[in-house]
């Protein structure tokens, strides 16, 4: 099975097991591509998780 995410920040699609970071919010795990756009989520994580 090849679980695949979406980057919530740059909206890259990512593989789970291969993602460079992971974070979570409001219970809901979100996979990121890299480093800066975990930051950039967990900075303002409403921005990216509206509308889902
Ligand atoms: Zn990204």
């Amino acid at each position: 099975m090849f679980w695949k995410a979406k980057d919530p920040v740059c909206g890259m699609k990512v593989k789970k097991e291969k993602a460079a970071a992971k974070g979570e919010h409001k219970g809901k795990a979100y996979y990121f591509c890299s480093t800066a756009c975990k930051e950039k989520f967990e900075k303002e994580p409403e921005k990216y998780t509206k509308g889902s």
